[in-house]
């Protein structure tokens, strides 16, 4: 079987060498996972519940080496690979805890009409769900998708970024310490076309995409030969808002953070910040002394992916004809590393407004009042998270609900996924779909509906072709009684 490797992106050093797996290695994994789910979906709740509070436990104990890996294949430093960890244990345990109150069968109301019926609802696994991940938080985003697939009852292939497979590969090994018995969750490793043949194989169930939305496209259209349903996870060009009462000091110091860390290489990262006029200047004054402190290589580790570079560095060219340079620019780039770089005044048409740069770039612009900052802002393609700073809860809790985006964070930034209970996903080209939280659970899972007919209403056997006009005129006269007056 072909091979290839896994670069330790600051020294170029090899970290791990993997089979590239081919369409029938998939098949294999994928023929084998729709047996093993079969097991896993018969357990019952409590032991699956059981043995992914066992997996959290493992996973904890092997904190500071898959941190260490995570820091090979990425390049980014060890405390942030350990905060990532840290998120995606906290999810997998909720994923546990909640799985069965969420999922598990319940009475619901039949109504009047359905007087003599009971009816169940619950949500029942796929089989298999297929997790194609990316490189930049190589536990933490796919973990948001295996951990409820997996506490929902269904089997997992995971095929991990051609960038970060020693991780992939290891969080499935671990599995295997709690879960002995069936390989529930498998790891298949490989270039873009392993990743196509698991999208394009009819017994999956369901595809969690997390990646470009230009690869969400392709992997959409695979699925369509089969109807295979996806959740797709892409990217995003997150707005910042500062209002006029926001603490401009925490502002500033949570738009560097939420721009920068992880070299900017954050789906729901800060892209795009907007700042109302009145406190422009001082945003601006608290902004640019604190990023001189921010380092590449210290603060934050290098670009993992090499052809990013590029990108990052036609943004900000582009950016600088028409805006000013705050800090940084064209120089900052300097591979495989990004110094920080504040632009403002970018005009909006912008490649560095409008495109995902997925580097520590931000650029700043001044706006009227904090509605034409949410217009700005709304004025994306994409939509996936959002930050505003105000001290008023009342007018920032607005703004974030009229902000497009899946989640938007208040005085805090990116808050909401560290959160399991809140659902993580976006609107328009960052994708559809949701992962975390009791949504993410459903994600994973079929509604099944039940309605059992406890006994017969007398005179009104509606769904029978004994059924008399009288019968009709008892329905018409109930109906009018329960939906046909007017309620004030
Ligand atoms: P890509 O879209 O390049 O790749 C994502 C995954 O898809 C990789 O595993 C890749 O494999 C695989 N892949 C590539 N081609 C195909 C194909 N034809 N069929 C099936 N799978 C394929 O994204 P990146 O890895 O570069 O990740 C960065 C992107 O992910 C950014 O846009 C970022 O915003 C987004 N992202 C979104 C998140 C969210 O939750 N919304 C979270 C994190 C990142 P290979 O690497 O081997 O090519």
């Amino acid at each position: 079987m072909a091979g290839f490797e896994s670069l330790d992106p600051v020294s170029g050093a090899v970290v791990g060498r993997h089979p590239d797996h081919a369409a029938d290695a998939v098949r294999d994994a994928v023929g084998q996972a729709e047996e093993a789910g079969r097991w896993w979906a018969g357990l019952a709740p409590a032991e699956r519940r059981r043995r992914l509070l066992d997996y959290k436990a493992v996973l904890a104990r092997h904190l500071r080496d898959l941190a260490d890996l995570v820091r090979q294949e990425t390049g980014k430093p060890t405390g942030d690979a350990t905060l990532e960890i840290v998120l995606a244990i906290t999810h997998l345990d909720w994923a546990a805890r909640n799985a069965h109150k969420v999922l598990g069968r319940r009475r619901v109301n039949t109504g009047m009409i359905g007087l003599n019926l009971t009816a169940t609802l619950e949500y029942l696994p796929l089989g298999v769900v297929a997790v194609i991940g990316p490189w930049n938080y190589p536990v933490f985003t796919p973990m948001g998708s295996i951990s409820y697939a997996l506490a929902a009852g269904n089997a997992v292939v995971f095929k991990p970024s051609e960038l970060t497979p020693g991780i992939g590969v290891r969080l499935a090994e671990l599995f295997r310490e709690s879960v002995p018995e069936q390989p529930v969750f498998q790891t298949v490793t490989g270039l873009g076309g392993t990743g196509a043949a698991l999208a394009a194989d009819p017994r999956v169930g369901k595809v969690a995409f997390t990646g470009s939305t230009a690869t969400a496209k392709r992997v959409m259209a695979a699925c369509a030969a089969n109807l295979t349903p996806i959740v797709a996870e892409c990217g995003g060009k997150d707005a910042f808002i500062v209002d006029a009462d926001a603490d401009l000091a925490k502002a500033a110091d949570a738009c560097l953070w939420g721009a920068m860390s992880n070299a900017g290489q954050t789906c729901a990262g800060v892209e795009r910040v907007y700042v109302v006029e009145a406190v422009y200047e001082s945003f601006m004054r608290e902004l640019s002394t604190r990023v001189t402190k921010v380092k590449a290589g210290q603060d934050y580790g290098p670009i993992t992916m090499p052809g990013q570079l590029d990108i990052i560095k036609r943004h900000i060219d582009d950016a600088t004809k028409s805006g000013k340079i705050v800090t940084g620019g064209t120089d900052s780039v300097h591979p495989p590393y990004v110094d920080p770089v504040i632009i403002e005044d970018v005009h909006e048409d912008s490649p560095a407004v409008r495109e995902e740069t997925f580097g520590p770039t931000i650029t700043v612009r001044r706006t009227r009042d904090a509605q034409e900052a949410l217009e700005l802002a709304n004025a994306s393609a994409y939509g996936l998270g959002g930050t505003v700073f105000s001290r008023d809860t009342r007018r920032a809790t607005e703004l974030a609900r009229m902000m497009r985006t899946g989640m938007t964070a208040i005085n805090s930034v990116i808050s909401f996924a560290g959160i399991p209970a809140l659902p993580f996903g976006g609107v328009g080209d960052s994708g559809f779909g949701r992962i975390h939280g009791a949504d993410g659970l459903r994600e994973f899972a079929r509604a099944k509906a039940i309605s059992r007919q406890r006994f017969a209403l007398p005179g009104m056997n509606l769904t029978s072709f004994s059924r008399g006009p009288g019968e009709l005129e008892r329905l018409i006269k109930l109906v009018t009684f329960l939906h046909g007056r007017r309620k004030r």
